[in-house]
């Protein structure tokens, strides 16, 4: 890590806006996250593709920022030619970080396409570029909602970080011995590689609800009964999920977590706060 780099060693994710609107709030927020010097952004893609072209355009946007900015990739339902046309894109633009996915199959696409699982995508991205990019992937300490059990899972991840992966990015989780317990059992299994857990700031408890449900991660009761006791007292959640998500940052950091990534939902106030209380 470079000196120049925040010490604690933050990233933060972006999703590409789909607003004019949207697109000015991220570069306001951009700039704010930027001062505080991460390793680096992201940018999701969307699922077969969807937001391929806005990826692209939010990626040169975000990068004028200067700090290194990471694609997100997926797979599914992409053929190899599109991934082959993609990566030299990227190379061309001097892109050298992705973050390489699965993704999941929207409704109503045809077909899978030729890459199955994201070890194939790390082994195929290697096989075409050798080392130019360095590669994150995604880990799932709660377990990934489709998988069948969680030693299957894990031994999964290690393929995928055996393809050739530099990093992962975690699931985000708020109980962080799931965290310490998921890289137990991956360091069990030989990977060496650093795993960064991925941090969502609790803005919004529907919100919130909502997505934990989707990709399978758990809410804990405590967490749950408090939030919904506040109703839309938007202030209140946002004091107590910063307490609460600055408390579990610092003891994943204490326990050896090799940095932070942000699930900013491009807003930068909660991830600052979280940030800021660390520091
Ligand atoms: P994989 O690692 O391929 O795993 C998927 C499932 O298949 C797991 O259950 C695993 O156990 C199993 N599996 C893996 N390999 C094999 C194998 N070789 N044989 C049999 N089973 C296997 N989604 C998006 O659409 N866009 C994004 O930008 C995006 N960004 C994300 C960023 C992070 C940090 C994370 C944690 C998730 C992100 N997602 C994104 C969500 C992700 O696409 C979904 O969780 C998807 O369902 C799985 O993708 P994966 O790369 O983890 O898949």
């Amino acid at each position: 890590m470079g000196t120049h780099q925040h010490p604690l060693g933050i990233s933060f994710e972006f999703f590409p806006p789909n607003t004019d609107a949207g697109r000015d709030k991220l570069r306001r927020v951009r700039d704010e996250l930027a001062a505080r010097k991460p390793r680096f952004f992201s940018v999701t893609y969307g699922a077969g593709g969807s937001t391929q072209a806005r990826t692209r355009e939010v990626v040169r946007e975000v990068g004028l920022s200067g700090i290194t900015t990471a694609p997100h990739l997926s797979c599914i339902g992409s053929e190899k030619a599109q991934l082959r046309d993609l990566l030299a894109q990227y190379r061309e633009e001097g892109i050298d970080s992705l973050v390489a996915l699965r993704g999941d199959m929207p409704s109503g696409m045809a077909s899978i396409g030729e890459l199955r699982y994201a070890n194939e995508l790390v082994e195929f991205i290697r096989d075409e570029t050798g080392d130019h990019f360095e590669i994150a992937v995604a880990a799932y300490p709660e377990s990934h909602p489709q998988a069948p059990s969680f030693d299957k899972d894990v031994e999964n991840f290690a393929r995928k970080m055996n393809a050739g992966a530099n990093l992962a990015i975690s699931q985000y989780f708020f109980t962080a011995d799931a965290y310490f317990n998921f890289v137990d059992k991956a360091r069990a299994l030989g990977v060496e590689q650093p795993i960064v857990p991925g941090i969502m700031p609790i803005t919004n408890y529907t919100k919130l609800a909502r997505f934990s449900d989707a990709c399978g991660a758990e809410i804990p009761r405590w967490i749950r009964k408090q939030l919904e006791a506040y109703g839309d007292d938007s202030e209140s959640i946002e004091a107590f999920g910063t307490e609460v998500v600055s408390r579990l940052c610092q003891r994943l950091l204490d326990g050896g977590a090799p940095g932070l990534h942000f699930y900013t939902l491009n807003q930068s106030r909660a991830p600052l706060r979280i940030v800021d209380n660390l520091a």
